[in-house]
């Protein structure tokens, strides 16, 4: 049996319907949340990625500030532009786009953002709330992968879940997060022995990799809920062929467009697994609705209003 296709976008829209209210809500108590986005120089995707952000911001009623200083700046001049988003009281969230230019030291003005409105929840201190299971701020995507599984009604306690990929920013803040929601986690990478194997065991199965079709049909259990973080862009018609033969619609944008965006999941996964998110469609929209609801949670934590 086919596989029930999860709806990024649907699922996203529900989230952000439910901020919307909780925005009025507290704009009308005169407490309107407000999201600064800092978009150093003109890299063309990161402005695609930061119109994306304001432009929700403005759908749901959050204030948004768009700084843009020149990709000539320097770190101190960055710091003292954080150093003010600090102390803005009506400034709830700050985010930072990457990447930041060669000569700025990225990790100095991340860790500068104050953490109470680090929105991306990459701050050693937002890391070590969620590890200890106190409030803070979780990071986007991870938190769009549980919204996404407790909203299609798959159970999280007692399942046993794998996460392939251990980066900072998807692989480990998800397994935290399905450890803390009573899961049993196993977390592989690239030395992981037998991967297909480990990740066979798998209830839910995230894959969060960076490579096109790397999770192919025997990597699956049957039934199993598989969430594809990837995001790739394949150009290369060999490649194509490999993961999309004999799928009209993806042939059609590929000769269009002479690129497609694939997932790290293989499409024939979709014959074995019991739930599947696609690429596009499926986690990516959860991002953006995740860091509306964090800009949210930032306000409400900083102002101790609620928020557990
Ligand atoms: P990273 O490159 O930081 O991490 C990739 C991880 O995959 C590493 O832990 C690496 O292992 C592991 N890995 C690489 N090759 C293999 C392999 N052959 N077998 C097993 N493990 C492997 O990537 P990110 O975590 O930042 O992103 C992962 C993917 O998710 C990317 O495609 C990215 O574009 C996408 N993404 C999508 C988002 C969305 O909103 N949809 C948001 C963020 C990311 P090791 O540690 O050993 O090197």
């Amino acid at each position: 049996m086919a596989a029930t296709i999860l709806d990024g976008n649907k699922i996203a829209g529900e989230i952000k319907a439910e901020i919307a209210a909780e925005v009025k809500t507290m704009t009308a108590a005169g407490v309107r949340p407000g999201l600064a986005v800092v978009l150093v120089g003109n890299d063309p995707a990161s402005e695609i990625y930061v119109r994306g952000k304001v432009k929700s911001c403005e759908d749901l009623g959050i204030y948004s500030e768009k700084i843009t200083p020149p990709d000539t700046i320097t770190t101190e001049a960055l710091l003292t532009l954080i150093a003010d988003l600090n102390a803005r009281d009506e400034i709830d969230g700050i985010l930072v786009q990457l990447p930041l230019p060669a000569q700025v030291d990225a990790k100095r003005v991340l860790m500068a953002v104050d953490p109470r409105k680090d929105v991306d929840g990459f701050h050693p201190v937002n890391v070590g709330l969620l590890s200890t299971q106190r409030p803070g701020l979780v990071p986007c995507t991870p938190a769009g992968i549980i919204e996404i599984l407790k909203r299609s009604n798959i159970p999280i306690a007692g399942q046993e879940a794998v996460v392939v990929g251990r980066s900072d920013i998807v692989g480990k803040p998800v397994a935290m997060l399905l450890i803390n929601n009573n899961a049993t986690v196993t977390v592989c990478h690239s030395k992981t022995r037998d991967l297909a194997g480990v990740c066979r065991r798998a209830d839910i199965l995230v894959a969060a990799i960076g490579k096109a079709g790397l999770v192919t049909r025997d990597f699956v259990m049957p039934g199993a809920a598989v969430i594809d973080v990837g995001t790739n862009k394949v150009t290369d018609r060999a490649e194509f062929e490999r993961l999309y033969s004999g799928h009209p619609k993806r042939e059609e944008s590929f000769r269009t467009k002479g690129s497609t965006l694939v997932g790290d999941v293989h499409p024939e996964v979709a014959e074995v697994a019991g739930a599947l998110t696609p690429v596009p469609g499926g986690v990516g929209p959860l991002t953006i609705a995740m860091l509306m609801s964090n800009t949210v949670r930032a306000g409400k934590l900083r102002r101790g209003t609620g928020c557990s």
